[in-house]
């Protein structure tokens, strides 16, 4: 029985825990797959040499920064990760694996297309991107998938706020929602979100309507403004601004930030000093980020006058 009847998810996914327990051996296949490619992607250095002629936008950041986009884009490297880090992403990974394998498995839902590679159209042109896929929910309709798994902070934000666009997740979920609207792979505009609080393993669900795909048409202006600030060799304005000398929110989790902070304007590379990366610069900065800590928290301060 389903013990939220406005559950169309997580009820079935709880269902099954608590329940009698079966081996499907399509959705253990995927789990593999997908178990390898997290492996890979977080713990091997093996990368594809960008092919520096093609230009790529990822629909999985339609909601970021302009400048974040360029920069990836542009091939520009970003602060490499810290172990923890390194650590938490793959465990991220492996959380949403285990959810994906879950609603393979629970009863009266199911799941097509994770990770599928589609042809999505954003702005003038048509990116690579997947998203976790297309589940087919306890009322019978197809939407789009979501997985996330969060902090404790995060996911009683989420729990008392609803899904924020903070880094980008709504509009990433628009511009999939649309597109499998177009090509009519779901029912309805909707995309269920299922996050998983890394601490207590709780769940929660949270079911957003794209009525008029507003945040996908904000991010086709966006494409295009990248893809025009390229061929012109600018860089897009920062979007954000200090907080009181600080970087706010969204700057901090950027891992191009020392490149874009910088003065003279230069790609930042980093080197690893006692297991912190280090950033080094081509030109002796006027104006740069200084990475203070405070009860083991790092903060980044700009040091010279913001431009
Ligand atoms: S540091 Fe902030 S403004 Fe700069 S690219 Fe990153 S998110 Fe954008």
């Amino acid at each position: 029985m389903n013990p939220n009847p406005e559950s169309q998810v997580v009820g079935p996914m709880r269902d099954y825990l608590e329940g009698e327990k079966h081996l499907d051996s399509k959705a253990m296949e995927a789990a593999v797959v997908r178990f390898q490619r997290t492996v890979g992607g977080q713990f091997s250095k093996e990368r594809k040499p960008r092919d520096q002629d093609e230009i790529k936008l990822y629909p999985s950041e339609a909601g970021k920064c302009e400048r974040a986009i360029l920069y990836k884009a542009l091939g520009i490297p970003g602060e490499p990760f810290m172990s923890d880090v390194r650590f938490k992403f793959a465990m991220g990974d492996l959380v949403e694996l285990l959810v994906v394998y879950l609603i393979g498995h629970a009863k009266g839902i199911s799941l097509t297309d994770n990770n599928t590679i589609m042809e999505i159209q954003i702005g003038s042109r048509k990116w690579r991107g997947a998203s976790d896929g297309i589940v087919k929910c306890l009322d019978g309709k197809k939407r789009n998938l979501e997985v996330k798994s969060t902090s404790k902070w995060g996911f009683k934000f989420t729990k008392e706020r609803g899904v924020d666009d903070n880094f980008g997740y709504l509009t990433q979920a628009c511009v999939l929602t649309r597109h499998m609207m177009q090509e009519k792979l779901i029912d309805v505009p909707e995309t269920v979100f299922v996050y998983v609080d890394r601490d207590s393993m709780h769940f929660h669900e949270e079911i957003v309507v794209f009525d008029d795909f507003s945040l996908a048409h904000k991010a086709d202006l966006k494409f295009d403004r990248v893809l025009q600030a390229i061929k012109d060799k600018k860089v897009p304005k920062r979007p954000y601004q200090l907080q009181k000398g600080k970087l706010g929110l969204q700057c901090s989790y950027c891992s191009h930030k020392f490149t874009c902070w910088v003065r003279p304007h230069q790609a930042v590379t980093f080197e690893m000093k006692e297991g912190r990366p280090e950033p080094v610069y081509r030109v002796q900065p006027t104006q740069y980020l200084n990475t203070v800590f405070s009860r083991g928290k790092p903060n980044w301060i700009l040091v010279g006058n913001a431009e």
